[in-house]
């Protein structure tokens, strides 16, 4: 069983950061991939907001040249996930994997957030028959096509815009008359003749035979239905963290992102987290880039003190 001195749960910019410091600082970490290496990022196309890229840069190339820089120092990237952790006895900590089981001094939790989902009927049958959360993943598929992208936040325009590279009509329907994404991209989006928008309605089913046709819309200020016909359906509804499995151990809020101290460390002493795991404010790289780097000085520290 490897026994080692940081294992760091999760593989976005958080984890990969939190690595490149750990292993800079001689600790040898090992990083856990989780089913998405390189985290949300890596199934964003256009990254315009990271410094250093005046021009922008991709998503997968971003995560790529950070695991590269963190392996660079020593750093292991394993492709796993992690299935059970006990916390409990305190460190050394337990983790198991579906290939391995771990012992770790410290643990830094940065196993980021996953997009919610509608609810609705026919959501669920048809992801991936014309339903899906990933515009970069997916948006090919919808050449010379109609979809619909639900939201309206920065990752619903910003999806949305990626998708007019393909299909010949996105409509984005949002719940109110106002969007909450930022100036920059409601320019771009409101400048887009592929683009249009649906106010104040919801979608109250997702309608299809084996593959999207349309979709059930309530219209909340007049209270009247109408069925869209579209070939699919692009979800950006915000986001909940990924901490099922340190539900019971690790202290949360009422919506389940971990509780840090100022030091990053959460409720059991030697367990540290960062990224979006435990914060649901800015949610950016930038930021979870900053909060893995101190994640991982805080551990070291820790580590330090106890030796
Ligand atoms: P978000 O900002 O939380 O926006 C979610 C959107 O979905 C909101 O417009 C919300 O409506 C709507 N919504 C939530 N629940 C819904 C439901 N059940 N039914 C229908 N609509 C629902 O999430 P996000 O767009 O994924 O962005 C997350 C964070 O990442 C933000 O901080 C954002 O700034 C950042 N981000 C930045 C960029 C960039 O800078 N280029 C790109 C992507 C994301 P309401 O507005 O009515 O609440």
């Amino acid at each position: 069983m490897p026994n080692e001195r940081v294992v760091i749960l999760g593989s976005g910019p958080a984890g990969l950061t939190a690595a490149m410091y750990a292993a800079r600082a001689n600790l040898d970490p090992v990083v856990i991939s989780g089913n998405q290496l390189g985290g949300q990022v890596s199934i964003t196309y256009e990254v315009e907001n990271y410094p250093g890229f005046p021009e922008g840069t991709t998503g997968p190339e971003l995560v790529e040249l950070m695991q590269k820089q963190a392996e660079r120092f020593g750093a292991r990237v394993v492709i796993d996930e992690v299935t059970e952790v006990d916390f409990r006895r305190g460190s050394p900590f337990r983790i198991q994997t579906y290939g391995e089981e771990y012992t770790a001094q410290s643990v830094i939790v940065c196993t980021g957030a996953s997009p919610n989902r509608l609810g609705v009927p026919g959501e669920e049958t048809l992801i991936g028959k014309g339903v899906s959360f990933c515009a970069t993943c997916d948006g090919f598929f919808f050449r010379g096509k109609d979809v619909v992208v639900v939201g309206g936040g920065d990752s619903a325009l910003e999806e949305g815009l990626f998708l007019t590279r393909f299909a010949d009509r996105v409509q984005v329907i949002h719940r109110r008359d106002a969007l909450r994404a930022g100036e920059t991209l409601k320019r771009r989006a409101g400048a887009n003749e592929k683009m249009s928008f649906v106010w104040d309605s919801v979608v109250e089913e997702i309608v299809g035979n084996g593959r999207v046709e349309g979709v059930v819309v309530r219209n909340l200020k007049t209270d009247t239905t109408e069925r869209l016909a579209t070939d699919g359906v692009f979800i950006y509804i915000g986001h909940f963290p990924n901490t099922d499995l340190f539900r019971g151990q690790l202290d949360m809020d009422a919506r389940g992102y971990l509780l840090v101290n100022p030091h990053m460390m959460t409720s059991v002493e030697g367990v540290f987290a960062a990224g979006e795991v435990q914060d649901s404010v800015y949610r950016q790289v930038t930021t979870s880039v900053g909060q893995g780097a101190a994640a991982a000085m805080m551990t070291e520290r820790w580590l330090a003190e106890r030796s």
